[in-house]
């Protein structure tokens, strides 16, 4: 397997209630496997849901899956979709890498739109490459707040 079709399984695995191991994790994503995990839980719980005990698509509705149902109809359908979603977040989790922040409180602040990043702080577009820059020198406040909401939640 390429490692976006590994990218590509445990994500599926995850949304279809699958067990996937930390070291699994940890092996394809290395250093940012914390805040990579997060993110994949995150994305399964926007792709999929368990309804009456069977498993259905938020993506386009289709269900009642078992778990293996709903990993083929992932992996068969969606694969583009959940992989171009995995790398629109990992702009951001390399932000938060970065910045040492939880990857939920980056994406609270940062929106990616149509390829541009967004801070949702002040409104103004952002190059990706400036993102940090702009983060710490025009927001640190905010971001310290933000922080401080997030802690006490
Ligand atoms: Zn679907
Ligand atoms: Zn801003």
């Amino acid at each position: 397997m390429q490692k976006g079709e590994k990218i590509l399984d445990v994500i599926a695995r995850r949304s279809s209630g699958f067990e996937v191991e930390e070291d699994e994790l940890r092996y394809l994503f290395r250093k940012k496997y914390k805040a990579v995990t997060r993110v994949i839980n995150e994305i399964a719980l926007t792709i999929t849901e368990t309804k009456d005990s069977s498993l259905y698509c938020k993506m386009c509705g289709a269900g009642g899956f078992t778990k293996r149902g709903m990993y083929q109809h992932l992996t068969r359908k969606h694969g583009k979709e959940i992989l171009k979603i995995m790398k629109e977040a990992r702009g951001l989790i390399d932000l938060s890498v970065k910045l040492n922040l939880d990857f939920r409180i980056v994406s609270a602040v940062v929106e990616k739109r149509n390829g541009k990043y967004l801070c949702k702080l002040c409104g103004r577009e952002i190059a990706r490459n400036g993102l940090y820059r702009h983060l710490t020198a025009k927001h640190e406040r905010e971001l310290e707040e933000e922080t401080f909401r997030f802690k006490h939640r």
